[in-house]
């Protein structure tokens, strides 16, 4: 018989995932269901992009690649880089790791960095799989609970207040994913200095950051004075609705980016030599591909401001503005009460009125829902004005 080996005993399966699996299994069920499960980009990659890919496969692109990926692609990532930083070490190709989407360089990023008796501190509410990755390095996440009335950002004095001397390092995501929060410049100078003083790793998930729409979302590199305990991590698969190529990188120092190659290089070797090419134009192609994602994230923008005001109307959700990322982080019904009020609002959500969110437990925070906007504009819509009735009727 199967025994979970003691690797991935204490393993939860994603619930954004398993979210989306039973709002496809209502539909298969032929019931009428509005998905705002997923963080997924609702647009095609742009064509460009997939002209370039398909040239590359007609020149051959069909073969192993190094392990760290193709040159071009990470001078291309490099240079990008480079325009940001100001710092002292100017950013080389060799301080580049691409891999199999930005998923997989934060978990190279934490196996290579963190184990046995670490303590990583983890922003919360984060994304779920930073805690699931801290845990199968075999260091533990320590949950930092951010304000929520600050859009759940953690500051200096909460980080410090959950310190110890085992602690190794910090996650960092903005904007982010669940609550569309995004860290000011100042505010992000202060966590990066306090992490030099005290010798922590910053791993910076910048995955959404051309996803902002107030102001531009300033990454670690923008503010940063040095970069040798920093680990900046990205990809193509929001911006440029690229999810399934399957291309993130880290740009990090050099030993760190050789030490996750060898992993890298034992586990899934490079990504695919055609994702490579088309991240490569992604990046390097300019207008019209720049034009087009300007377009999906003023798309993005419209669909916020379309459904904040229908959700901000309600009297029983707390609704969290965003600003960057596409959700909506939302306190419902029944929060201090109810034990899981997050995943029992998502469940009669879905049965009754037929739209698919995340609990919030999935991020730590269980009063709270997730709802992205990663969707048609109407059904998004429609979607804000049943997520109210269905709060306010719960009330
Ligand atoms: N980081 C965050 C915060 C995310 O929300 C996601 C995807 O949902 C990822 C990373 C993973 O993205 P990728 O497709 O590049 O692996």
């Amino acid at each position: 018989p199967f025994r979970p080996s003691a690797n991935i005993a204490e393993l939860r399966e994603s619930a954004t995932i398993a979210v989306s699996q039973r709002a496809k299994a209502l539909k298969a069920q032929g019931r009428e269901v509005i998905d705002l499960g997923a963080g997924e980009p609702d647009f095609g990659t742009p064509a460009p992009i997939l002209e370039a890919a398909k040239r590359a496969l007609d020149e051959g692109a069909t073969r192993y690649t190094a392990v760290e990926g193709i040159l071009p692609l990470r001078q291309a990532i490099a240079t990008q880089g480079n325009a940001s930083f100001r710092g002292t070490e100017a950013i080389a190709a060799t301080d580049v790791v691409v891999s199999c989407g930005s998923k997989q360089s934060l978990y190279n990023a934490c196996v290579t960095l963190f184990g046995p008796g670490d303590e990583v501190l983890v922003p919360t509410p984060s994304w779920t799989s930073y805690y699931e990755m801290v845990q199968l390095a075999r260091a533990t996440a320590v949950e930092v609970h951010g304000d929520p009335a600050r859009g759940f950002k953690v500051d200096v004095e909460r980080l410090e207040r959950h310190a110890t001397p085992r602690t190794r390092g910090l996650m960092l995501n903005s904007p982010s994913n669940p609550t569309g929060a995004v860290y000011a410049p100042e505010e992000l100078r202060a966590i990066l200095d306090l992490a030099a003083t005290r010798g922590w790793w910053v791993i910076s998930d910048e995955i959404y950051q051309r996803i902002a729409y107030d102001a531009p979302a300033p990454g670690a590199l923008d503010v940063a004075p040095r970069r040798d305990n920093l680990i900046v991590v990205n990809g193509v698969a929001k911006a440029w609705a690229m999810t399934g190529w399957r291309v993130g990188w880290t740009i990090s120092p050099p030993a760190v980016a050789k030490a996750m190659t060898a992993l890298q290089s034992h586990t899934t070797s490079n990504t695919a030599t055609v994702a490579q090419y088309a991240a490569l134009a992604a990046l390097t192609l300019g207008e019209p591909v720049d034009a087009t994602v300007r377009a999906m994230v003023a798309e993005f923008k419209a669909r916020r401001d379309a459904a904040l005001p229908i959700l901000q109307a309600s009297r029983a959700l707390t609704v969290l503005p965003p600003e960057g990322a596409f959700y909506f982080y939302l306190k419902v019904p029944g929060a201090g009460r109810v034990p899981d009020a997050g995943g029992a609002f998502c469940q009669e959500l879905l049965e009754k009125a037929g739209v698919a969110i995340v609990p919030g437990s999935a991020f730590r925070t269980p009063d709270w829902v997730r709802v992205s906007y990663a969707a048609d504009k109407a059904q998004v819509i429609e979607a804000a004005r049943r997520i109210v009735a269905t709060a306010d009727a719960m009330a």
